[in-house]
């Protein structure tokens, strides 16, 4: 078998994997990148991802770094299915779409600023109508049950308890007589969120797919956090001042929802007006109320009780774009929720323009920020942002809150992959940045001794091949960036010196004292050589 680590390595965004068996091919995620420029020019060069030659798509969830390319796919030819959940094309039908009515504002945005430029038509990635017709390609399945796929393949997907109806999936293959499988954890939920069900345990596996955003940070606990935005809120209604919180459509709006109902339900806080302005939330929220078989036991019995989770006394939807700039001319206290949950674009922007300086206000980070957006900047303390052409002084109360993450921390995500009881599994740790995967990879390789990987961009391995599996040779040529190539070589240099190692503590143990001059002499001048590179620095 072949894999081609085509996105979500080494960065968060564009997670997908093409697969190969002998013929077959298929993906794993199809998601956007974003985020960063470089990045976002990778979205318009798929050649890789075979588009034609595809049979399936394998969807683990409905956030757009997973599945933001499908309508990019199908417009470049591929007539296969994008087998998910049920919950997964809910989602997908309304998080597509609005994909695609952004890519077509922002070629229009381009359009009119390159007019004035000189330059030449702006075309969107895709649009509304493309999303609308991809989503015919969608087929959906059940957890946990075992589907054949082709001849020799079969695939079963569980809750990853991340959002509604995302998928760990778990892939079996016959590969020369030998049954094989490969797990993808998707994304993977954290235990203590509320509404979605905990992340389903999986015990076998010989290879792993693990995602990492959070593999290098630990979470404080739920009610911790509960506890600090409690304060955050009852702080802004003593001073009449408003709360701003910045949340991706899908989960984080619907938790937030539920924690500010039970502030309001228990009399923490008086009813005050709370904002859901963001048309995508509202109608992932409906979403929401229509796949309760995908809630937790506590979600299930609050609605049992007549208590519905996703309601508040004072809720206003904000569907328009007249009443959603109208939120910021009422003085009251008031809370408003708006995506994008990384702040750079949708009507969040129009909101921090009004709240960033004042300050009074409170500014509430929930989610991960990617590098390069604005939500990072502001999580990084930054003094003064940009928006909408305008340098705007940051002066309001900026907080971050971890514990509402829709992703596992670093102990969550052991925890999970400890069930694993194979000793020779092959770990490929991805859908974290560069740094944050390295020390997750190394973690797990000290803790568990499984072989772990952090995989670059656009590198071919085989699996379950003969011999060494490696970095493709087309991926060490000169085309590469630097930083890239200085990457693969020190990769080498890791597994050269990792190997010798090992070969002189096996000699050693077996009573062979290797004493060799030469050989000593030239790893000295290799050490000197590393450290003169290093001072030049
Ligand atoms: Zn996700
Ligand atoms: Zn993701």
């Amino acid at each position: 078998m072949r894999v081609e680590f085509l996105g979500g390595v080494r960065t968060v965004t564009g997670s997908a994997t093409l697969l190969e068996k002998g013929s077959l091919k298929w993906l794993v995620d199809c998601g956007m990148f974003q985020g960063n420029k470089e990045y976002e020019k990778r979205n318009w060069n798929l050649q890789s991802y075979q588009a034609k030659k595809l049979s399936f798509i394998l969807l683990t969830h409905a956030h757009i770094d997973h599945s933001g390319l499908i309508p990019r796919l199908v417009e470049e030819g591929f007539r296969g299915k994008v087998i998910c959940t049920k919950a997964t094309l809910d989602l997908c039908e309304v998080m597509l779409q609005d994909s695609g009515h952004i890519q077509e504002m922002e070629a229009e945005w381009q359009n009119r600023k390159g007019k004035r430029a000189g330059k030449g038509e702006a075309i969107p990635l895709y649009t509304r109508e493309d999303a609308e017709k991809s989503l015919r390609s969608f087929q959906t399945i059940h957890y946990d049950e075992m589907i054949p796929l082709a001849d020799g393949l079969k695939v079963r997907f569980q809750d990853a308890g991340h959002i509604l109806g995302s998928a760990i999936i778990e892939i079996w293959v016959d590969e020369a007589g030998d049954q094989k499988k490969i797990i993808f954890s998707g994304d993977l939920g954290s235990s203590d969120q509320p509404i979605v069900r905990d992340p389903s345990i999986v015990e076998e596996g010989d290879v792993l797919w693990l995602e990492s955003t959070y593999g290098n940070r630990l979470h404080k606990t739920r009610e911790e956090t509960v506890q600090e935005l409690l304060k955050i809120v009852q702080e802004a209604i003593a001073h009449q001042a408003k709360v701003v919180i910045p949340a991706f459509a899908v989960e984080r709006t619907q938790n937030i929802i539920y924690t500010l109902g039970q502030f309001i339900r228990k009399g923490s806080i008086p009813q005050i007006p709370v904002y859901i302005d963001s048309p995508l939330a509202i109608s992932a929220t409906e979403i929401f109320k229509r796949n309760p078989d995908c809630f937790d036991q506590e979600t299930k019995d609050l609605l049992m009780g007549g208590d519905n989770p996703l309601e508040i006394p004072g809720i206003l939807y904000t569907r328009a774009t007249e009443e959603s700039k109208a939120i910021n001319e009422d003085p009251r206290s008031a809370i408003i929720i708006s995506a994008s949950g990384m702040c750079d674009s949708g009507r969040i922007k129009h909101h921090l323009k009004h709240h960033l300086w004042r300050e009074e206000s409170h500014i509430v980070i929930i989610g991960y920020q990617a590098e390069g957006t604005i939500g990072r900047r502001l999580v990084d303390g930054a003094s003064t942002v940009r928006l909408f052409g305008e340098e705007i002084a940051v002066k309001a109360h900026i907080h971050t809150l971890g514990g509402f993450s829709a992703h596992a921390d670093q102990k969550g995500l052991l925890d999970w992959i400890s069930h694993i009881r194979r000793p020779q599994l092959e770990v490929f740790v991805n859908h974290g940045e560069e740094k944050v995967s390295t020390e997750l990879s190394q973690l797990i390789s000290e803790r568990f001794h499984f072989k772990t990987t952090v995989p670059q961009w656009r590198e071919k391995r085989v699996l379950f091949g003969d011999g060494e599996t490696g970095v493709s040779e087309e991926r060490v040529g000169k085309e590469l960036p630097p930083e890239e190539s200085f990457s693969v070589l020190f990769r080498h240099l890791d597994r050269a010196y990792k190997r010798l190692r090992r070969k002189l503590k096996r000699e050693k143990k077996r009573g062979v004292e290797i004493y060799d001059s030469g050989w000593l002499k030239e790893l000295e001048e290799v050490s000197k050589k590393l450290e003169e590179l290093e001072s030049e620095l």
